[in-house]
């Protein structure tokens, strides 16, 4: 193909998540050409959620051609369970879809090729090509927002398990703690996860928060509860990835979601926490995701891209224009 004809290509990329849908054109570069925000019906369902998904793929396909692009591929991640291989969105707690051949039912309804992905893989793929990974080829990415999930990649490729691999937020620490929305008890999602650090500093201080943001800032202002509430998170999450780290002996540990934009209140404390807990095992290096929530809609873009059978050429020229807000 010539080159003019490549610059006109794009692809579809939409990160759906549990309440709005983060949707972009990429070209080749990864360079966002036109970007979609709507809502997740997810109070209405599974099948009001796929109609919606659909409508936005569509809504991007129209921006394309507007645009005068041919568009490749979708590439379209969701949350909960994933067989990127089947194509099925296998659970999500918060959709409430089981064993759906989503990929199928998107091609059909779109009439555009379509790549099913995770959300938490793909954001984990962005952070390894076009964030913060680097030159790292062992990585684990963990988003902590209102749950704990994470992607790991092993020489640079993802770790799949048919979908079920990554689930370190359900990895036990306290087995008499409390009951996880997973049905067991202690998981490190109830003591680490924005929503527990919150719910926790409300119960033990008597006093509302509207989320671990808050118990950042008082735990800044020197808040006894903020301190004691975020040092046993730091404590569980340094448990778990100490856990991690002797078993998969990652080069780099890569936080996203909103609890890491508490940079030095979490990464510096969860460092010493974690090199203490580990003797032998090679110390991993902590950062923080670059990307943001970016990450899941420049991965979608990424495995369209790959499936496409072209692979991105990120340029460090679109790097300004894929961090400001999709
Ligand atoms: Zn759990």
């Amino acid at each position: 193909m010539h080159d003019g004809g490549e610059r006109r290509e794009c692809v579809i990329a939409l990160d759906v998540g549990g309440t709005s849908m983060k949707g972009a054109l990429l070209d080749r570069e990864m360079k966002p050409l036109g970007r979609l925000r709507r809502a997740t019906p997810g109070r209405q369902g599974p099948r009001a959620v796929v109609a919606e998904i659909s409508a936005a793929v569509c809504a991007l396909a129209e921006q394309a051609a507007s645009r005068g692009m041919t568009v490749r591929r979708a590439g379209v991640v969701v949350p909960g369970i994933v067989d990127e291989v089947a194509e099925r969105a296998v659970y999500s707690a918060n959709i409430g879809w089981s064993n759906l051949p989503l990929g199928a039912m998107l091609e059909e309804t779109t009439g555009l090729p379509v790549t099913l992905g995770q959300d938490v893989r793909a954001g984990g793929a962005a952070e390894c090509s076009l964030g913060a990974a680097g030159e790292a080829r062992d990585v684990l990415f963990m988003p902590i927002d209102t749950g704990i999930s994470a992607a790991v990649f092993c020489d640079g490729r993802p770790v799949r398990g048919l979908g079920y691999a990554g689930e370190l937020g359900h990895v036990v620490i306290d087995p008499d703690g409390e009951l996880c929305a997973c049905g067991a008890r202690g998981c490190l999602e109830t003591l680490a996860s924005a929503a527990a650090i919150a719910a926790a500093y409300s119960i033990r201080s008597g006093r509302m928060v509207d989320g671990a943001a808050d118990v950042a800032a008082l735990l800044a202002d020197g808040d006894p509860d903020a301190l004691a509430i975020w040092d046993r998170a730091v404590e569980a999450l340094a448990a778990a990835l100490a856990i991690f780290t002797t078993l998969f002996a990652p080069e780099l540990i890569v936080l996203g979601g909103g609890l890491a934009q508490a940079d030095g209140l979490l990464l510096n404390p969860l460092r010493v926490r974690l090199a203490e807990r580990l003797t032998f095992q090679r110390l991993p290096e902590l950062v923080r995701g670059k990307l943001g929530d970016e990450a899941g809609c420049l991965g979608a873009g990424l495995i369209a891209w790959r499936t496409a059978g072209s692979a991105a050429v990120p340029s460090p020229a679109a790097q300004a224009q894929r961090t400001q807000s999709l």
